[in-house]
């Protein structure tokens, strides 16, 4: 059985305990390699590492953090294939996403934050009749991050990519589940030279390995993205040791469609943005919100679109939808079809587990589910499936569509499609979320501020917002 390490001080290990934990290959239900399952031993050691490389790191200038940064989003790119494939296999995309999204993605991390390192101010404030104040920012120490298992490198590389441009060293878990290409990645930083210690990657368990980051007394800063309750768990356990955190939660996103839309863009869109990844996308629209003069139409076509996709074999370049990433989420999306139906819902396309042939018949596919009949105060509406399965619903005027739109613990994103101008900044403005999609989706600008409210999360990736994250700002006031 093959087995991946740990990355500590630039070397690779076995955990101390050996212990070890299955991985399994979503596409055909088999483990096929063994990961480390580390404990708090463990993160001490990756701990003492990063702390030994934070004098030399920190003290860098920041056109040689760029150098370095570069160095690996370069490595990356060299074996950009196996990155592709391994992702697909580990998670059970269709390779043909990893290699046009997840990879890519990873690589632009590392180099929009190289290059952040060298652009990144502070601020000065000039008080009348005193002098000047200033902000001094500096990098916190050694930090923690944590990553799920859904765009597994894609999110791993955006929280260590500016946690390093900002000068500190890093102890970063990815998901036990999809730990393949951190693994790479750490070959990668070994290939390329990168400072020992300065980035140490830890395999193992949530309550093992992820809570001994959060735990741990010298780790200054937490930036985590995952589930919400295992972001309430972190505030109850980090935040008592008045840890800097930054959680990235859950979502239930509605998309508001308006008659007077781009109907066929907004056709070709809404089908992606509720089934790409197998609707695994913390950003997919999971409440399509439709007015009611093209409620029939839209029914019919949405449901017509989405029971010609087919479920396939991930490693295929045709497939554009794999299988959903491990038997318990299987599970869990199958679970909620049936809370649905006993809430009255209607499976109007979809509703099963697709199997399919020879090796992949244990493989964890989900057939794409449209539901309606389903008011948005029921559980199918207000948890979180984080699967391939959307629920339509209809209102009469903005105030509505806004009214059902907010209806949820939940606030991360929305869409909105429209071509009234008006409608559309009125709507974006009144929506509870963090992010606004008006007539696209999924278009990210790394430089923009990206997170959500409510139960989604606590503080704000992306652009210098992660930058401030990872620096302590320090006021200096001069008096003239
Ligand atoms: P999860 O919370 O189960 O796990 C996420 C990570 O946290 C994993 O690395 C896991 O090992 C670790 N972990 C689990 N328990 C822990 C604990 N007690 N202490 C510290 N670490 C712990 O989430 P998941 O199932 O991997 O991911 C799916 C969730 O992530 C969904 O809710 C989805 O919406 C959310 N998500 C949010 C965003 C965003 O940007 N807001 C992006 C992607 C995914």
């Amino acid at each position: 059985m093959d087995r991946i390490q740990n990355f500590i001080n630039g070397a690779f290990s076995d955990p101390i305990s050996n212990q070890w934990i299955d991985n399994y290959q979503p596409a055909t239900g088999k483990v096929y390699c063994e990961i480390p399952a580390s404990k708090a031993e463990d993160i001490d050691r990756a701990y003492q590492a990063a702390e030994s490389a934070f004098e030399s790191w920190s003290n860098l200038k920041s056109s040689e953090r760029f150098h370095h940064m570069m160095n690996v989003a370069n490595g990356i790119r060299e074996r950009m294939e196996e990155f592709a494939q391994a992702e697909s296999k580990d998670n059970g995309k269709p390779v043909s996403l990893a290699r046009a999204v997840d990879i890519p993605r990873a690589i632009s991390n590392f180099e929009f934050y190289a290059s952040a390192a060298t652009q990144f101010a502070s601020e000065s404030h000039y008080t009348e009749g005193l002098g000047i104040n200033y902000t001094l920012r500096r990098p916190l120490g050694v930090v923690g991050c944590i990553s799920p298992w859904n765009l597994p490198l894609y999110l791993f590389s955006w929280k260590i990519a500016p946690a390093l441009a900002a000068g500190n060293t890093v102890v970063a878990k990815p998901s036990e589940i999809t730990p393949m290409t951190a693994f790479l990645l750490s070959e990668v930083l070994r290939d390329v030279g990168f400072p020992k210690g300065v980035l140490n990657i830890v395999h193992g368990l949530g309550p093992d390995a992820g809570e001994s980051i959060c735990m741990h007394p010298g780790i200054k800063a937490i930036s985590f993205t995952g589930g919400t309750n295992t972001g309430k768990r972190i505030i109850e356990k980090a935040g008592t040791q008045f840890k800097k955190l930054s959680l990235e939660l859950g979502g239930k996103n509605p998309n508001l469609i308006f008659a007077d839309c781009d109907y066929d863009e907004m056709l070709k869109t809404t089908v992606q943005s509720s089934f790409a990844n197998q609707g695994q996308i913390c950003l997919c629209g999971s409440r399509i919100l439709v007015e009611d003069s093209i409620y029939e139409k839209f029914k019919a076509d949405f449901v017509s679109k989405v029971s010609k996709m087919e479920v396939g074999n991930p490693a295929l370049d045709t497939t554009k939808m794999g299988a959903v990433v491990s038997k318990p989420h299987m599970e869990k999306i199958l679970s909620y079809i049936e809370i649905a139906k006993s809430e009255g819902g209607e499976v109007l396309c979809g509703g099963r587990r697709a199997v399919l042939p020879g090796e992949l018949s244990e493989g964890y596919y989900v057939e794409p589910t449209v539901i309606e009949n389903l008011d948005q105060e029921c559980r199918t509406n207000q948890e979180e499936i984080f699967g391939p399965v959307v629920t339509i619903d209809r209102f009469a005027t903005p105030a509505e569509a806004l009214q059902k739109a907010n209806a949820t613990p939940y606030g991360l994103a929305a869409s909105v499609w429209t071509n009234d101008l008006k409608r559309a900044h009125r709507v974006a403005e009144a929506l509870h979320t963090g992010i606004v999609w008006v007539n696209c989706w999924l278009q990210r600008d790394l430089r923009t501020p990206f997170g959500g409210v409510k139960n989604s999360g606590v503080g704000r990736e992306g652009g210098f917002e992660a930058m401030q994250f990872f620096t302590e700002p320090k006021n200096v006031c001069i008096k003239y």
